[in-house]
């Protein structure tokens, strides 16, 4: 499966947190994430991530253009819902692709739990099936 990382900045500790918590479940999976947000998880866990663009500077709609083809599985965005973002559209722009593709998108440490919890019973495999349709 392809996961997709990213967490703004005052939710990088947290995404940290569950990089180091889910690190044995995310390990077999393509890691993917915005540019500190990869940083910050490599330093901290043995997992390898490719990175994209920090987000401000383009790295979700680097991702966003993965969802269009359809590429990526699973996304864990940990937001800030309590600081503006000068980046919102490209945010907006991701969450309406993965609507059309329906993709599971976490936006917060609770989902992303059970979201991770599904990664790792085998329920996103359904993924693949839609993929190879
Ligand atoms: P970053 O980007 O991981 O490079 O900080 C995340 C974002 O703010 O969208």
């Amino acid at each position: 499966m392809k996961v997709a990382l990213i967490a703004h900045d005052r939710k990088k500790e947290e995404m940290i947190q569950l990089a180091m918590a889910y690190e044995s479940i995310l390990a077999p999976h393509e890691l993917y994430a915005t540019g500190t947000t990869g940083t910050r998880i490599m330093e901290n866990t043995k997992l390898t991530v490719t990175r994209f663009l920090s987000g401000p500077l383009g790295g979700d709609q680097q991702i966003g253009a993965m969802i269009a083809r359809n590429e990526m599985d699973l996304i864990i965005f940990l937001r800030d819902p309590l600081t503006a973002q000068a980046h919102e559209p490209d945010i907006i722009a991701l969450l309406r692709l993965c609507d059309v593709h329906k993709i599971p998108f976490a936006t917060n440490m609770g989902t992303a739990e059970v979201l991770l919890k599904a990664l790792e019973r085998g329920e996103i495999a359904w993924r693949t099936v839609v993929n190879e349709e």
